[in-house]
């Protein structure tokens, strides 16, 4: 067998070595049909089943109840943060943002683009290295939505709990951390997910949506940038990128062979405690940058004594085999990446070097 990297990369970012291999067994010849899944019409009935297999695994594997739609969109998370207000911000009202990182801060400019947003709960005071209580949050009358990024890929903090917001509908950016542990998904009126982290290749943007949110949205939105284009077109109103929604299917259906996101959960808690615990009995050496109690379980930040050490320790990790330990350009520093697909061994592997990086240069 071929040689894979212990792959910590951010985004895109590692795959189940399983759904690549089945990919590739399906690449020329898809189910015996003599084409590729990407030879063929998105209204074949090849890929509606795929469409349609796709959504029912999102539903089953979030438990979601009646009510919401599962779209498929392109454009990245990035678009999201353009197509929630203009859906959902409607005259008068407010966006209410909870600001903990890079992510939440571009969803939050581009909702003040188009009208009027608020921040409404921050941990900038604390360097944006944690994430801040939303116990008893208030929300102006006028809210529209709270809109929320359950995990700051780039300073790798976390939310552990999602508040109930009553009658003001939740909003989660959850690129980062989707199906990778249980939580309530009823309390969210609308999830989206860019693909490359935790669900797939780039290309596609998971978006859950409670389709009663939609019907007050403006006439006046761009047919393309209207959720209900798609609600209303079992998201086939054009040509979706095909491909990577085969490759979401495959690592849904992966997800679900594995135990869900209960063992998802437990799998990723495991795995990170190997590395978080380096760096906590180190003495130092390391420092994790995120506060402990917002820790993420996808995206472990630490840093060294000084930029030279963390260098050498790049260089020397490289030598190693591993992949994608540098941190954002934002932060710098290190992070490794441990979505779904890391390999409980790549993380092994990795608190190993830790130590012995440790103990050669400490
Ligand atoms: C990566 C990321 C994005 C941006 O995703 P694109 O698909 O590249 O637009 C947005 N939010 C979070 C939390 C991310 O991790």
């Amino acid at each position: 067998m071929t040689k894979r990297a212990y792959n910590f990369n951010a985004g895109p970012a590692a795959l189940p070595l399983e759904v690549l291999q089945r990919a590739q067994e399906q690449f020329v010849d898809f189910n015996g049909i003599g084409m590729s899944i990407m030879e063929i019409s998105h209204r074949s009935k090849e890929y509606e089943q795929v469409n349609d297999e796709t959504q029912e695994l999102v539903k089953e594997l979030l438990g979601l109840p009646e009510g919401y739609k599962v779209l498929f969109l392109q454009g990245g998370a990035s678009t999201q943060f353009t197509m929630v207000p203009m859906n959902l911000l409607g005259e008068g009202k407010t966006g209410c943002y909870v600001m903990t990182g890079t992510w939440a801060e571009k969803a939050y400019k581009e909702a003040k683009m188009l009208g009027s947003a608020t921040i409404a709960a921050s941990s900038r005071e604390e360097g944006l290295l944690n994430m801040p209580s939303l116990a008893g949050l208030s929300l102006p009358e006028n809210a529209a939505y709270l809109h929320l990024t359950s995990n700051e890929t780039i300073a790798g903090t976390e939310f552990t709990e999602f508040p109930d917001t009553g009658s003001v509908p939740l909003i989660g950016d959850m690129s980062s951390d989707i199906m990778s542990r249980q939580f309530d998904a009823s309390r969210f009126s609308l999830i989206y997910a860019g693909a490359q982290k935790n669900l797939g290749p780039s290309g596609v943007t998971l978006v859950i949506v409670k389709e009663d949110l939609l019907k007050d949205a403006p006439k006046t939105i761009p047919t393309m940038f209207r959720y209900s284009t798609y609600t209303e077109n079992n998201s086939l109103y054009n040509t979706p990128p095909v491909y990577s929604v085969y490759m979401m299917n495959l690592v849904l259906q992966w997800v679900r062979d594995h135990g869900g996101l209960a063992e998802m959960e437990k799998l990723n808690r495991v795995k990170t405690d190997l590395i978080y615990q380096t760096i906590d009995t180190s003495g130092g050496f390391y420092q994790g940058l995120a506060e402990t109690d917002s820790r993420s379980r996808m995206n472990i930040t630490f840093k060294l004594q000084d930029e030279e050490l963390e260098k050498a320790f790049i260089r020397e990790a490289e030598k190693n085999g591993f992949v994608g330990l540098k941190g954002h350009r934002s932060v710098g520093h290190l992070r490794a990446s441990t979505y779904n697909a890391v390999p409980y061994e790549s993380c092994k592997a990795l608190a190993e070097f830790m130590a012995e990086f440790q103990r050669t240069n400490g």
